[in-house]
């Protein structure tokens, strides 16, 4: 299995039917992720569809185990949460993340923006989580206004009014939030009034199948319509195909993501992408 392309832990070590056993393997890896320097980020660029200029990016972990080759997030980060190690492994990726977004503007790169997602776990240590942005921010010299923080409807449901508050505190530092995956939660128009909120990501589950589904269609539309409506931006994720960019850009959405531009690539090859496709 080493060498294949992308392995899940599943794969792994099948003579391990224990379950448990399994996860606890994982997080006692994870544990020491870190300090062996595996984890890594991918960035995958945010387009404007209007002009098609580049607007940000948004950074997805990646783990490169030295036996099991690259790991999916969304199998570790759940490990990650209930063993305790996604504060540690969060905080990595913020720091990780701003200083990059300023490295490339050395290089002479647009000044994009940075969207990282957070796990509902660091939510629950809002003070904690404010603070390693500040503290992101402050060594990194990045402008507050180009952060951005991927949250979910599960995680504003937790608790809406500590969730409040620590939205409330992103605000005043300049930070801005996204909500992800849209419509797959607790989509709810009370929150969304209530909330310090900049952006609505449409879920890639209802652009996949957007060129032959009209139910897709329709509510991918009234997204668009309602983010529009309450002054907010509005992203489509999972653009594979030239067919949906159309579709999507005769509903007014502003920004799209996916493959039809980049599959997430590591920082190097980002750069690589970026002239090649701008020509700069
Ligand atoms: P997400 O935030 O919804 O990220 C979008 C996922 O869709 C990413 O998977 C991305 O690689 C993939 N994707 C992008 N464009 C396309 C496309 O055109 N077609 C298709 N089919 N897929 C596309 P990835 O990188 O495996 O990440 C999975 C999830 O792991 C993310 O979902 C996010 O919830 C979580 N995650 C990733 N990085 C972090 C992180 O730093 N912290 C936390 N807490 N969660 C993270
Ligand atoms: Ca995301
Ligand atoms: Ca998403
Ligand atoms: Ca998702």
């Amino acid at each position: 299995a080493k060498d294949a392309g992308r392995n899940t832990f599943l794969d792994f070590v099948p003579e391990m039917n224990d379950m448990a056993l399994k996860r606890l393997t994982l997080s006692n890896e994870l544990r020491q992720a870190l300090p062996r320097r595996e984890l890594l980020l991918h960035y995958q660029p945010q387009v404007a569809l209007d002009d098609g200029r580049l607007i940000g990016v948004e950074a997805l972990l990646r783990w490169q185990h030295p036996e099991w080759g690259m790991i999916s997030p969304a199998e570790f980060i759940p490990v990650a949460e209930e063993s305790g190690l996604i504060e540690a492994i969060g905080a990595w990726v913020i720091e990780e993340a701003c200083q990059q977004a300023v490295a490339w503007d050395q290089l002479g790169l647009p000044e994009l923006s940075m969207s990282i997602n957070c796990s509902t776990r660091q939510f629950l240590e809002p003070q904690a989580l404010l603070d390693t942005v500040r503290t992101a921010l402050r060594r990194s010299g990045l402008p507050p206004a180009r952060l951005e923080l991927e949250i979910t409807e599960t995680l504003i449901v937790q608790d809406i009014a500590k969730t409040q508050w620590l939205l409330e505190q992103f605000r005043a530092l300049g930070v801005r939030i996204a909500i992800d995956d849209f419509g797959t939660g607790y989509s709810s128009l009370y929150y969304l009034k209530r909330l310090p909120i900049d952006k609505l990501k449409i879920d890639q589950s209802f652009v996949r199948d957007l060129v032959a589904n009209p139910d897709d269609r329709t509510i991918a539309a009234t997204v668009a319509t309602l983010g529009h409506s309450l002054g907010l931006r509005v992203i489509a994720e999972g653009v594979e195909t030239a067919e949906q960019l159309q579709i999507l850009e005769t509903m007014q959405c502003d920004e799209g993501q996916g493959y039809l531009w980049s599959r997430p690539l590591p920082a190097g090859q980002f750069i690589a992408w970026y002239r090649g496709t701008y020509g700069a």
